[in-house]
């Protein structure tokens, strides 16, 4: 499933690609892509408009139109946004959705689960961020987010820590992978209850979030399962992973083998050496 690195990967990818193109035409192949609008009024509202930029908030991807209208789209478990010089030679599987752009490139959304969405953003500033509000928390790479804003999430959250970072409310764009791979580089095992880290625990955690998707970034995210980034190539971060999908193999830093659970009913992956249930206890 994408999570923020793959998402911001796809974004700057058409940012470069379709900033200042205007969308000549949009069709809707599955009209489930629109829910709850009908495709009728979603491509109304998209056909004609000029894209000023690509943004993203969390997993959201954004195409901001003149007027603050905006574009929201969001590719869940298998979405793909894929954008080509031109026409595809032809259609890809699973299409759901596809735009034709002034400068004659096309861009195309297939999604093989069928959970992905495109929707209309409320275009005044106030209700945006009410929109925002609740569902999706603070960007973890601003650079105003500190280690103080993170562990004053945290602190108040008496359950798993692995949960309170994959709930999206909490820190945004979080997801399975990078959750596993962030407590494991800081150490913390995924089930203990976030409100009892130490303090220095809490900025290890912050900082191995910050470092983890920035890494993956790097590496234009990890394609462990359909994700392709905009131009439809696989990403490297798969090869960077130090847990998650490693179920018993040497953990990289002590060699224990690697042991996968399920926490928030995930599949967990932790070193039971460097992630000890109990700190500080003896044998745990
Ligand atoms: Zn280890």
């Amino acid at each position: 499933m994408p999570e923020l690195p793959e998402v911001e990967t796809i974004r700057a990818q058409l940012a470069e690609r379709i900033t200042g193109r205007t969308i000549r035409e949009m069709e809707v192949v599955d009209a489930k892509l629109a829910e709850p609008a009908t495709p009728e009024a979603l491509v109304a509202a998209v056909r004609g408009r000029r894209i000023d930029a690509v943004t993203r908030r969390g997993k959201y991807l954004i195409w901001e139109f003149p007027d603050g209208d905006a574009l929201a789209l969001h590719l869940r478990m298998t979405g793909r946004l894929h954008w080509r010089p031109g026409p595809p030679e032809e259609p890809p599987p699973f299409l759901r959705a596809s735009f034709d752009l002034d400068d004659g490139a096309t861009m195309t959304f297939s999604d093989l689960r069928r959970f992905g969405r495109a929707w209309m953003l409320p275009a005044d500033p106030a209700d945006r961020e009410d929109y925002w509000r609740g569902r999706v928390g603070p960007e973890p790479l601003a650079r105003s987010y500190s280690g103080r804003d993170f562990a004053q999430a945290v602190a108040r959250r008496s359950g798993p820590v692995k949960a309170v970072i994959l709930n999206q409310a909490v820190i945004a764009g979080v997801g399975n992978m990078y959750a596993d791979e962030a407590l494991f580089q800081a150490r913390i095992h995924p089930e203990r209850p976030a409100s009892s880290l130490s303090d220095d625990e809490t900025k290890l955690l912050h900082r191995a979030i910050r470092d983890r998707l920035r890494v993956a970034i790097a590496h234009g995210g990890a394609s462990i399962d359909d994700y392709r980034d905009g131009l439809g190539n696989k990403g490297q971060m798969q090869e960077q992973l130090r847990v998650h999908l490693h179920e018993g193999e040497p953990c990289p830093r002590c060699r224990t083998t690697i042991v996968k659970t399920r926490v928030a009913q995930r599949g967990t992956y932790t070193c039971p050496s460097c992630q000890p249930r109990h700190p500080g206890r003896s044998g745990s």
